[in-house]
């Protein structure tokens, strides 16, 4: 693949679709930067697994370790004080009366995109990459396409800048998801996202299933496990 010159600052959180959309740039631009939030989650496990994945992700392609730059881990624990969700407080894991799961943090990836886009600036990077996906989501409307565009526009227009958000699993399912890092680093890859990265809304590591660590039965499980599955389906055919 062609390396394109633009420098990118990945949103990276330790999960499976950021660790994704990170192999993804680095496979695709010349300097890529990670950027991580600390915004009083219940369970900081997210941001725990964070190093080791950097560390593991350069060792998969010579490349890839050329192109991996600086990480910035920034504190938003404000977002923690003025939220009241299932990721930030002690309840359990419901739908609320506007059809929302109570996981969804309001504003969260807005707040995200524009403190990547204040780094950026300074950095001198030119490409925003973030794992929102609206095609198998939990609903969260800061994750639809037209928010991340109008986003793009808002930002650029409030700065002066020329900044360019990419989605690169807008609309693709988890499934695909775990195909695209098939694709991007092969099975070191995806074994690397299989063992270290974390998805789980409790918080739970415990044993390793087959397509990855967790509860199992939180929303974000049972999604990643389902995911997993076909695409280990689809492997076998
Ligand atoms: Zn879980």
């Amino acid at each position: 693949m062609m390396i394109n010159t633009n420098r990118a600052l990945v949103l990276f959180s330790g999960g499976q679709d950021s660790t994704t959309c990170l192999a993804w740039a680095l496979a695709r631009y010349a300097h890529v930067e990670t950027i991580g939030f600390d915004y009083g989650q219940r369970h900081a496990i997210e941001l725990a697994v964070r190093p080791a994945v950097l560390e593991k992700i350069v060792t998969i392609d010579a490349g890839w370790a050329t192109r991996l730059g600086e990480d910035h881990m920034i504190d938003l624990s404000l977002l923690g004080r003025i939220s009241e969700t299932a990721l930030t407080r002690d309840v359990d894991i419901a739908f609320q009366e506007n059809g929302l799961p109570n996981t969804f943090v309001p504003g969260r990836n807005l707040m995200f995109m524009m403190v990547a886009a204040t780094v950026a600036y300074r950095r001198g990077l030119d490409v925003l990459v973030g794992g929102m996906c609206e095609t198998d989501f939990s609903g969260y409307p800061d994750c639809r396409d037209d928010s991340m565009k109008a986003l793009q526009v808002a930002l650029n227009l409030g700065m002066a800048t020329r900044l360019k958000l990419e989605t690169p699993l807008m609309w693709i399912d988890k499934a695909a998801t775990w195909t695209l890092a098939q694709d991007l680093g092969g099975a070191a890859l995806v074994e690397l996202i299989r063992s270290d990265t974390h998805t789980c809304y409790l918080g739970e590591r415990g044993v390793l299933h087959a397509w990855g660590h967790g509860c199992g039965t939180c929303p974000a499980c049972a999604l990643r496990a389902r995911g997993y599955e076909e695409f280990a389906a689809h492997l076998t055919e």
